[in-house]
């Protein structure tokens, strides 16, 4: 770890206002603030470490809201990752983080293979029994909330239906390598294939080679940098192999950790890699008079959720705004505290249940005061957590990814 990141921090307490974990408890131990100290006097050996202290430290989302309003450019939450992840790699990694992350991840086949029970749990009618007669409350906690959080699951991934080679419609711009997040395939593909639409759409060849693998950021949130540092080696091959302006995902997860492979290997090809990484909105962006010719009328008020993974780690938060209101008839609420986070955070909403959920309440009262039909977000992590608060306790609000709701208007 790099220090000099760590004695950066002046303690000016400007970054607790946006931490959502210090808005909950008021505890400066789960402030950022208070993080970088604990790491710091960790790495100094002033403090020995204990279950009670990491415990302080697993309660941070890696949101990088701290991050934005840090007026000295210390991330709190990257410096908690890279502790974590310096502590741990090199030992073992516990059976069910081993199946996962290192026998089913790199492999999309097993990956998605493991999912085929899901599929006949839906199919089968079988969850409707089991949600209907409460059986699931009998079950672990953590079985409970994975099974609540799952929608209806499509027919089969998008990444075996998906051709690999999509040829661009009309007057050809350039060609560009589509990065298919793991849940984006597995659960929202309907998102994935309006993405891969809009770009043939405005000129884009689309290669979504089928052989890439995970992005990494399971294994980063894990602590396992060796697993992550294989998936981006393999990632860099596949994609170095076509000649592509952009690599471009609708997964704000994805595209934050794709665009930070140079932090961890540092060779000339995951540079080119990593430069040319774009998330959807900002190609979009760079098309908005094209895009607008294209869409059709859509009477409905939206809102736009910022995911932390795209707001804070990539800085994006103008471009899927303005492609919300480049639609003909749609009324665009901006939501109070946009980019607070929503208590997904990759796994954190089964890990920390309570905290998640504290968290999400907070984003479903803003959703409420817009009064919007729908909330707009670009990350399946977000996608997954707010479809879950939205059907609980907002029923009447949909929830969809920003290139659904621009292909619902193309088609409208
Ligand atoms: S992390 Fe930044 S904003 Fe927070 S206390 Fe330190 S210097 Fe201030
Ligand atoms: S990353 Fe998020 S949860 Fe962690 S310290 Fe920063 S603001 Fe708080």
């Amino acid at each position: 770890m790099d220090y000099v990141k760590l004695i950066n921090c002046m303690r000016c307490g400007m970054c607790l206002p946006a931490c959502p974990t210090y808005k909950e408890t008021f505890l400066e131990t789960a402030s950022p603030r208070g993080r970088v100290a604990l790491v710091r006097k960790l790495q100094d050996g002033e403090l020995e470490q204990s279950e009670r202290l990491l415990e302080y430290l697993s309660l941070c989302l890696d949101c990088q809201a701290c991050a934005s309003a840090c007026p000295c450019g210390v991330n709190p939450g990257e410096l908690v990752a890279e502790f974590t992840c310096e502590r741990k790699d090199g030992s073992r990694l516990g059976f069910m983080e081993d199946l996962v992350l290192r026998k089913l991840l790199p492999h999309p086949d097993r990956l998605e293979a493991s999912m085929a029970p899901m599929r006949l749990y839906q199919r089968t009618g079988l969850q409707k029994l089991v949600r209907t007669l409460g059986i699931l409350k009998m079950f672990p906690k953590p079985l409970e909330r994975m099974e609540g959080l799952l929608p209806n699951l499509p027919e089969r991934p998008l990444r075996q239906v998906i051709k690999e080679d999509m040829p661009a419609k009309g007057e050809v711009r350039g060609t560009v390598g589509f990065f298919l997040g793991c849940v984006m395939s597995l659960i929202f593909s309907d998102a994935s294939r309006a993405t891969i639409k809009l770009l043939t759409l405005l000129g884009y060849r689309v290669i979504t080679p089928r052989n890439q693998v995970c992005c990494g950021a399971p294994n980063m949130l894990a602590g396992d940098l060796a697993g992550l540092k294989e998936a981006a080696r393999k990632n860099v091959d596949i994609f170095g192999g076509f000649d592509l302006d952009f690599i471009i995902t609708d997964c704000g997860g994805c595209g934050a950790e794709l665009k930070k492979y140079s932090h961890h290997l540092s060779n000339s090809s995951v540079a080119s890699f990593s430069n040319k990484v774009r998330d959807i909105s900002q190609v979009l962006a760079m098309h908005a008079d094209e895009l607008k010719l294209l869409l059709k009328p859509l009477p409905m008020k939206v809102t736009y959720h910022d995911p932390c993974h795209i707001a804070h780690c990539q800085g994006i938060r103008r471009e899927p705004r303005d492609m919300l209101k480049l639609v003909p008839g749609l009324e665009y609420m901006e939501l109070e505290n946009a980019d607070a986070c929503c208590g997904s955070g990759g796994t954190y909403n089964i890990a920390k249940p309570e905290m998640a959920d504290l968290i999400l309440h907070r984003k479903l009262d803003t959703i409420r005061a817009t009064g919007a039909d729908a909330v707009v977000t670009g990350n399946p992590g977000c996608l997954l957590q707010l479809k879950k608060g939205l059907l609980d306790h907002l029923p009447q609000v949909k929830i969809m990814h920003l290139t659904e709701l621009l292909a619902q208007s193309i088609d409208a």
